[in-house]
């Protein structure tokens, strides 16, 4: 069986089973979605939303390589924008992890055959060159990964206070940036910067 076979599969056992124990939950779930977050995450596999035991209709996402926010990507800005005028979303999560190739990409020189991925990844390879002290003072490869995976996730939480949809919100917006542990299986949080007037100080003292 293909993999997407199997995955039509699973979906019709899945839906099985929801409407066995909730006949009434597809209804209530076409009926309108009121996620109270924004997800910012990785593309990577492995991190899906679901390693909260998130629910359809709970978490409204946008997912790029290496969890990335940038004014001029009119994918996020239209998510971003949806999420926080539209839906009014209390909180947006920005979630990095360790382990994260595309971070790991930054740390080695470009691969002339994925020129999109080396144009994206362009600011994580600024961001490596702002902290090479403390990422050479690591003792291996997969340690300054998984810390320049953590300043990357500061560096999108202070990118997002900046931008004017999140400045101008109505709703007041809290910006979280966490970490997944992967070899713990944990989130982990990095800042949790309340939305206050001063936020953006409170932003640069997290990034240290
Ligand atoms: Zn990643």
């Amino acid at each position: 069986m293909t993999y997407p076979k199997r995955m039509l599969v699973e979906n019709l056992a899945w839906s099985d089973e929801i409407n066995n124990r909730d006949p009434a939950y597809f209804r209530r779930l076409a009926s309108n979605q009121q996620p109270n977050v924004l997800w910012i995450g990785c593309s990577d596999s492995r991190v899906p939303e679901a390693i909260t035991r998130a629910m359809p209709g709970e978490i409204f996402v946008h997912r790029n390589i290496a969890n990335l926010v940038a004014d001029n990507d009119d994918n996020l800005t239209s998510v971003l924008e949806y999420a926080v005028t539209a839906l009014q979303v209390e909180h947006v999560i920005v979630c990095g992890h360790h382990c994260c190739g595309g971070v790991q990409a930054a740390l080695r020189p470009p691969v002339p055959e994925l020129p999109n991925v080396n144009r994206r990844i362009g600011g994580i390879r600024r961001l490596c060159a702002l902290h090479t002290t403390e990422l050479r003072e690591l003792p291996s490869f997969e340690a300054r990964v998984d810390r320049l995976a953590e300043l990357n996730v500061l560096a999108q939480v202070q990118a997002l206070h900046a931008m004017p949809l999140i400045q101008s919100a109505r709703r007041p917006v809290q910006i979280h940036g966490w970490i997944f542990s992967m070899l713990e299986g944990r989130l982990k949080t990095l800042t949790d910067t309340p939305w206050t007037a001063n936020r953006n100080a409170a932003t640069e003292a997290a990034m240290g």
